[in-house]
């Protein structure tokens, strides 16, 4: 596959705030193999119609299209990505792709649970870096907050990656109070002995349930507050469009990340576009509207039309997500079904 965009739109995706969007995040399924309180009710969501995920030759000639269009990096999320039964050649096609800056690189986020299977197949298919979400190291609390006994897997899952070769690997935990926020420490130990990047994450308002609270969240303050308890930590410069803070832990090499996103929320220099598992471009994780591109490309458009498009959502970007200001309204897809 190789697609036709005309000059006159291949420039950058650019928004009316001056951002340039260079980072494209694909979910390849709403389906998950953990229910995790801060993203799915335990019965799971209405899950989306087989027919209407992308197959993928079109998510092949989106991200083609994206890439005409200055898009760099690839992430692959879901849901959870690993329950994709092609998820390796999607991994291999995708890394096949010409950027403008040479071939797409290859990223995501997974919680795990199929590492131990895959992790050497997705390194040979070209994937570069890992994000593994893990939130706890105690058995009963992980069985609580995911509503499965699986904290072993996903730790053979991390064993898995870091034997396959995959650098950087970065852990993701949401803080949660009265859940984790009493091993916040013991999480950072357990990533700087395995010289993996932690980072905490605010949870946002993005549960299925809507049961989001804002003064129940903790803050990016407290959890730096709970760290310095035990590691000491340096700020270190050069933030650019990433969403993490970063400090270096005990003079370094390893370093922890904070995503403070809904009190130091990072709009300002966000450079993500989202494209859901049915082919719904997105310029927000909270965005209110979605662009259409399964339907534009199951009705016939061209490269160009679908080119036009991307323009077109990315133009309409708002300059915030306004969660922490009032008449916020939460999306109504939820994490799982977006894409995070
Ligand atoms: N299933 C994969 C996983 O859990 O890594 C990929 C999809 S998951 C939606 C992507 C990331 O979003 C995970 O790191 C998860 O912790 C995070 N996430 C989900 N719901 C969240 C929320 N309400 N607030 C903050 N982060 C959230
Ligand atoms: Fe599944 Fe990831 Fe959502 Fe947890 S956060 S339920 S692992 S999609």
């Amino acid at each position: 596959m190789s697609v036709q965009v005309s000059e006159g739109l291949r420039g950058p995706l650019v928004d009316r705030h001056g951002r340039v969007h260079r980072d494209l995040r694909i979910s390849l399924t709403d389906v998950c193999n953990l229910r995790c309180t801060y993203c799915m009710p335990a019965e799971g969501v209405p899950w989306l119609a087989r027919e209407n995920i992308l197959t993928t030759d079109e998510l092949v000639r989106a991200a083609e299209i994206a890439a005409a269009l200055g898009i760099v990096e690839v992430r692959l999320t879901g849901g959870e990505p690993l329950l994709r039964p092609d998820v390796v050649d999607v991994v291999a096609r995708m890394a096949a792709i010409e950027g403008e800056q040479g071939p797409l690189e290859v990223s995501m986020t997974t919680n795990a649970l199929r590492l131990p299977t895959l992790a050497g197949r997705l390194k040979d298919a070209g994937l570069t870096r890992l994000n593994i979400s893990l939130d706890t190291l105690q058995r009963e609390v992980f069985h609580s907050l995911t509503r499965r006994d699986r904290l072993d897997d996903t730790l053979e899952g991390i064993d898995a990656a870091i034997a396959a070769g995959f650098a950087p690997i970065k852990l993701n935990a949401v803080a949660m109070r009265g859940v984790n926020d009493g091993e916040l420490t013991d999480l950072l130990r357990y990533a700087v002995e395995r010289g993996l990047e932690l980072r905490f994450i605010e949870q946002m308002p993005l549960d299925a349930g809507h049961v989001w609270s804002r003064p129940e969240m903790v803050t990016g303050e407290e959890i730096l507050d709970a760290l310095a308890q035990e590691f000491m930590l340096t700020e270190l410069p050069g933030r650019g469009a990433a969403p993490a803070e970063r400090f270096q832990v005990d003079g370094g090499p390893s370093t922890v990340g904070v995503i403070a996103s809904v009190t130091r929320p990072f709009c300002g220099a966000c450079d993500r576009v989202r494209l859901t598992a049915d082919g719904q471009l997105r310029n927000c994780l909270f965005a209110r509207t979605e662009s259409d591109l399964a339907g534009l490309m199951r009705g016939g458009g061209t490269d160009d039309d679908l080119a036009q498009l991307m323009h077109t959502c990315i133009v309409g970007k708002l300059p915030g997500h306004g969660i922490d200001e009032p008449g916020f309204l939460q999306p109504d897809r939820p994490m799982s079904a977006i894409g995070g």
